[in-house]
């Protein structure tokens, strides 16, 4: 599975355009992915009403719950999947302009009918062994929420990587991370920290070549901004390594780079950095 210079999706992906979508993205490329769920009853169905004009609603991407994936808008331009929304770790607000939306088909919230079902607000009925019951991270009690397939998060999961290989992915967010106060989705049923985690911890072929010939030739890179966190690991989740944060002008000898993530050995202490604060 690859992105075409198109922005799209090529590989087992089927493209449905959609009418539904803005302009192109900031920067023409997206550096956030959101999660979301269809509250549907078929991909085919979330798929048809994405592309209906009177929706007014689409998404880059459709998985279905056998892993099937449509592509509906190209990476490059808007699609409008996250509505009112705003990134508390960045501020920003309208999402839509920096992000890819990827929507899963799933029923949502369901209510119990009796041990064996549960129906969704559309009128169908899932079996108890397609149900959890959970209390949302922006809720207090307890609901049921119908599960993800394996084969859809393991496709979710591919496609995530093959995007961060290709565009400059810093945030994979719920839409419920986003717009906390008007939406649910993706829900408990989604993993969603190990799914970011996975997503953001990628390993990038590129990236590998620069780290091997690192080996002959040391690179040396010199930090750039006034305070910069070290962590255990590649990614702004994991712990600080055991010492103060380096300072602007230090020097940083490169291990090496896990997605824009930089392993990097200070005078002996050996950590992780965001790589968009060294400067060679
Ligand atoms: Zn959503």
């Amino acid at each position: 599975m690859q992105i075409n210079e198109k922005h799209l999706l090529i590989g087992n992906v089927r493209w449905v355009r959609s009418p539904n979508h803005g302009g192109y993205l900031e920067n023409k490329e997206p550096d956030t992915i959101v999660i979301h769920y269809t509250a549907g009853s078929s991909a085919e169905s979330s798929v048809r009403s994405l592309c209906s004009e009177t929706s007014k609603a689409s998404a880059h991407l459709v998985i279905g719950r056998d892993g099937s994936i449509f592509q509906l808008v190209p990476f490059n331009i808007a699609a409008w999947h996250a509505g009112v929304s705003e990134h508390s770790a960045t501020g920003r607000k309208g999402l839509n302009r920096y992000s890819i939306g990827i929507e899963l088909d799933n029923a949502g919230v369901l209510t119990k009918q009796n041990d064996e079902s549960y129906l969704s607000w559309f009128g169908k009925s899932y079996p108890a062994n397609e149900v959890v019951s959970a209390v949302h991270r922006n809720q207090t009690t307890e609901r049921y929420w119908h599960l993800y397939t394996q084969p859809q998060l393991e496709a979710c999961l591919e496609v995530c990587r093959v995007l961060a290989a290709r565009y400059p992915i810093r945030f994979v967010l719920g839409h419920e991370e986003i717009s906390p106060g008007r939406k649910v989705d993706p829900g408990p049923a989604f993993p969603l920290e190990k799914f970011r985690d996975k997503v953001l911890d990628l390993d990038r072929s590129d990236v590998d070549e620069l780290a091997d010939s690192s080996e002959e030739k040391p690179v040396i890179m010199t930090v750039n901004i006034d305070r910069l966190n070290i962590r255990t690991g590649a990614g702004p989740n994991h712990d600080l390594a055991r010492s103060n944060p380096l300072k602007e002008g230090d020097t940083v000898k490169v291990l090496k780079h896990q997605n824009k993530w930089v392993q990097v050995d200070h005078n002996g202490l050996i950590g992780w950095v965001n790589g968009k604060y060294l400067k060679a």
